[in-house]
């Protein structure tokens, strides 16, 4: 299987015309773009080889919830794919698993592909690897709690250490690839996923990302700041 990479522009960039020209660079066979909910349409509609990715979601479809985004409204716009738990909402926004959990049951019965981010914070870290597994452990059993298996297999994982996403400073792909094992296995036995695919994320760049496909239980990349840049994300995505 060749690996998957994933552009998460976050609430970059500032202008829908400076949106266009970023699709129309990181347009690449199996890249998914996740570009801000209000360029939906016009990245959808300028790439021609890449898929399109939400950032996030509602747990209900449609009705009074303002400032909410429904999994409809996504998929009408041609979304494959909804990124479901990024440390960012999680951090920022509060969102709790049960929020999350919520989102993805949603995200599968609207028949968008999940990418769910689970990762720990430094604090844990510093207690091991072990500690970490742990942590993550609990996070994918409340966040697909109640998924049936037929659906789980429409389920992708990325590893995101919180200390590693925007510092610069990202995993060892030796210790990354014990962790995406590790979680291959949870998903395996404990949510009878047939094929788990588990990335990694966190400060991915040009001059580390073949350091991290070369292992054989990280799928691919889940990738920031990087894929901001053209040229960079053009090598990202040459090295799978
Ligand atoms: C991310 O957006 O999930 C991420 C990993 O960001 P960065 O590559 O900038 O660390």
């Amino acid at each position: 299987m060749k690996k998957v990479i994933i552009a998460n522009w976050k609430s970059n960039p500032n202008r829908l015309s400076s949106a266009v020209e970023l699709a129309r660079k990181s347009d690449f066979k199996g890249a998914i773009i996740a570009p801000p909910h209000v360029y939906l349409e016009a990245v959808g509609g300028t790439l021609k080889r890449a898929s399109l990715a939400s950032q996030d979601l509602f747990w209900k479809d449609g009705g009074p919830y303002t400032g909410e985004i429904s999994a409809s409204q996504v998929k009408n716009l041609k979304v494959k794919y909804v990124i479901i738990g990024h440390s960012e909402r999680r951090g920022y926004l509060n969102e709790t698993d049960e929020m999350i959990n919520g989102k993805v049951k949603m995200a599968l019965s609207a028949g968008i592909k999940v990418i769910l981010c689970v990762g720990e914070n430094k604090e844990i870290r510093n207690k091991g690897v072990s500690a970490a597994k742990k942590f993550i452990k609990t996070q994918l059993n409340k966040d697909l709690k109640g998924i049936p298996r037929r659906v789980a297999n429409g389920i992708m994982v990325a590893y995101e250490p919180i200390w590693a996403i925007g510092t610069g400073k990202s995993d060892t792909p030796d210790k990354a690839e014990e962790v995406t094992s590790y979680i291959k296995s949870v998903l395996a036995k404990e949510h009878r996923v047939k094929r788990p695919v588990v990335l990694y994320g966190g400060s991915v760049n040009e001059k580390n990302v073949s350091s991290f496909l070369k292992k054989m239980d990280i799928d691919g990349a889940l990738v920031g700041g990087a894929s901001l840049k053209p040229k960079s994300f053009k090598k990202i995505i040459e090295a799978r």
